[in-house]
């Protein structure tokens, strides 16, 4: 039945911008300071304070604006969106209506089905709201962060799968951190994401969407999309209609729940906020925010591919992380081969990194070294991981370690055939098996060949002497 319904997303992401004070006041954004340490009249909502606004938010949405193909809109304005909420002294929110910073940019996924083009429909800035604290004897709230600088990214509904929504996450999360205008953990909430979906069958119009608010890891995002798009479809299968409505995701049961009726944007009457300036790009301002953008991802992304044959995929992996990307590229710098550092980084190295922490405790000019053991060689695959384990636990030369530990990849032929000797004698049952046309049986044997070898044989050299003695 799921068949023929077709899912569609657009994803509103909030990222908390990183600058040292608030959005309108001079109060710090430092997380995990002691409740209501960090809040003044101004982002505390008092009558007759005034907000001014904090230059480098306009620098920072500008630039992930930029860097996310978008025009930058150079007359904008500030609105205010109107609504109660505990943790929102004024009942309004400082945020931005019909002329939003940026509009109209894209960022490239790589899908399932090869690279694909998201819409982001717009940036713009905002303030945060503070946090209500529940507690067994009631409900308290933290100030502290409200009017802490966010931007909220709009994408278009473009997307299409649980995988292509977290690749443009992860894809938008990294370029956020290449410019440098977020720390994006979402795990301490500065990046937060409410998914849109709704189900349609591919040849009719789109169907309603529900949204799932604040969702706060990569894991719960795919576990909303999966389940509420399950739900929507067993809704319409059985002749139903969804409402548009704002569900809760909650974590622990993967079920999502209705939260409120989805309000439209008349109920929220926005109107330009009288306090402040209108916000004025000038063109010397742009030109100096274009220069401070870095290489960002895709183009790092081409280099690779172009330059070292690297997949599309692979490639993706490696600058998702720009720790990632410039350690392999230091590591190249080291003279390895470029494809075999890449493959070492993505299988064994992202085993043994933790996601949290993309921090790789061996040198790129250790790394390089050690595929360079590899290739030549020098030591085989599976002694390769075994230096590398211990290159994590203590980072030295790989070369020392091979020598003091003898590690040396064996290929003396006499020696391996002395082996294959033994080994078919000791086994003459596999060797009868292998004989008889079971010849999976081979691997057992190269098995027994790696034991003796220490795991040091060399497994090319291994698999023909033994092949030479079977079939005679
Ligand atoms: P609102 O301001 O009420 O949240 P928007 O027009 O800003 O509404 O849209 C919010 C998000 O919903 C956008 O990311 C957009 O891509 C997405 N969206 C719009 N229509 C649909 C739909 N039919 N199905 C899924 N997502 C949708
Ligand atoms: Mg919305
Ligand atoms: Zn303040």
């Amino acid at each position: 039945m799921d068949q023929i319904y077709e899912m569609v997303i657009g994803l509103e992401v909030h990222v908390e911008l990183k600058t040292k004070t608030k959005i309108f006041c001079g109060c710090s954004t430092s997380f995990g300071a002691e409740q209501n340490t960090q809040c003044c009249p101004v982002c505390m909502g008092m009558p007759g304070t005034l907000p001014v606004l904090n230059r480098q938010v306009v620098r920072h949405a500008v630039k992930a604006g930029l860097a996310t193909n978008c025009r930058i809109t150079r007359y904008g304005k500030q609105d205010r969106k109107n609504y109660f909420y505990p943790d929102l002294p004024k009942a309004y929110q400082i945020s931005q209506y019909d002329l939003p910073l940026c509009t109209g940019g894209y960022l490239d996924i790589e899908g399932e089905n090869g690279a694909q083009r998201i819409g982001i429909t717009r940036i713009h800035i905002e303030e945060d709201a503070g946090k209500l604290v529940h507690q067994e004897n009631g409900t308290c709230i933290d100030y502290n962060r409200c009017g802490v600088p966010l931007v909220e990214i709009v994408s278009e509904p473009d997307i299409r799968s649980a995988s292509q929504a977290l690749a443009f996450l992860q894809k938008l999360r990294a370029i956020l951190l290449y410019i440098g205008v977020s720390d994006c953990k979402m795990n301490e909430g500065s990046l937060r994401c409410d998914v849109n979906l709704s189900a349609h069958k591919p040849e009719e119009p789109f169907g309603i969407r529900t949204e799932m608010k604040n969702l706060n890891s990569f894991s719960s995002v795919r576990k909303a999309i999966e389940y509420e798009f399950k739900r929507q479809v067993e809704v319409l299968s059985a002749g139903g209609t969804i409402d548009q409505e704002t569900r809760r995701f909650d974590a622990d049961s993967g079920k999502t729940y209705t939260m409120r009726k989805k309000e439209d944007a008349h109920d929220y009457r926005y109107f330009p906020d009288p306090d402040l300036m209108p916000i004025v790009i000038r063109e010397d301002l742009l030109r100096e925010l274009q220069g401070e953008i870095p290489q960002l991802p895709d183009e790092r992304k081409r280099i690779y591919m172009e330059r070292y044959g690297l997949g599309a995929y692979d490639a993706e992996q490696l600058v998702t992380e720009k720790e990632i990307a410039d350690y392999f590229e230091k590591a190249v710098s080291f003279g390895g081969e470029p494809k075999q550092i890449a493959n070492l980084i993505l299988s064994e190295v992202f085993r043994l990194l933790p996601p949290e922490d993309p921090k790789i405790p061996v040198s790129p000019e250790h790394l390089s070294k050690l595929c360079a053991l590899t290739a030549s060689g020098e030591i085989n695959g599976s002694t390769g991981k075994k230096v590398l384990h211990e290159l994590w636990r203590q980072d030295r030369d790989p070369e020392e370690i091979v020598r003091e530990q003898g590690l040396q990849q064996i290929s003396d032929e006499s020696l391996l055939s002395r082996y294959v000797d033994q080994v078919m004698e000791e086994n003459p049952k596999l060797v009868d098996q292998y004989r008889s046309g079971k010849e999976k049986v081979l691997q057992a044997l190269i098995g027994q060949m790696m034991k003796k070898t220490r795991g040091q044989g060399n497994p090319r050299r291994i698999s023909d002497l033994l092949l030479k003695s079977l079939r005679k």
